[in-house]
């Protein structure tokens, strides 16, 4: 039987071979959930689900797309929002 804090399915049940040839099951921690647009809920491409401790060391031109609003919206919520800021901004000037 397992440790109390093992039976739970937080953690993922993955078996790995040992350097002695046996097959030994091993706990990790399940990845987090894809992200998603904050405008449309579409899931972000280009932006790894990795966990914490992965996601430290990776460069931050890894972790979501160069441009404004990246990692954030989606490539057509960007569009849109932009072309939202910028009539408004016209309709202020005027
Ligand atoms: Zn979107």
């Amino acid at each position: 039987m397992p440790r109390p804090n093992k039976r739970s399915r937080s953690l993922r049940r993955v078996h790995v071979r040992v350097p002695s040839g046996k097959s030994r099951l091993v706990y990790k921690p399940r990845s987090p959930k894809k992200p998603a647009c904050s405008g449309c809920g579409m899931i972000l491409q280009a932006v790894p689900n990795k966990l914490v401790s992965k996601m430290r060391n990776m460069p931050k031109s890894q972790k979501r797309p160069e441009r404004i609003f990246g990692g954030e919206l989606c490539s057509r919520c960007t569009k849109n929002k932009l072309k939202k800021i910028n009539r408004e901004k016209w309709q202020n000037q005027t």
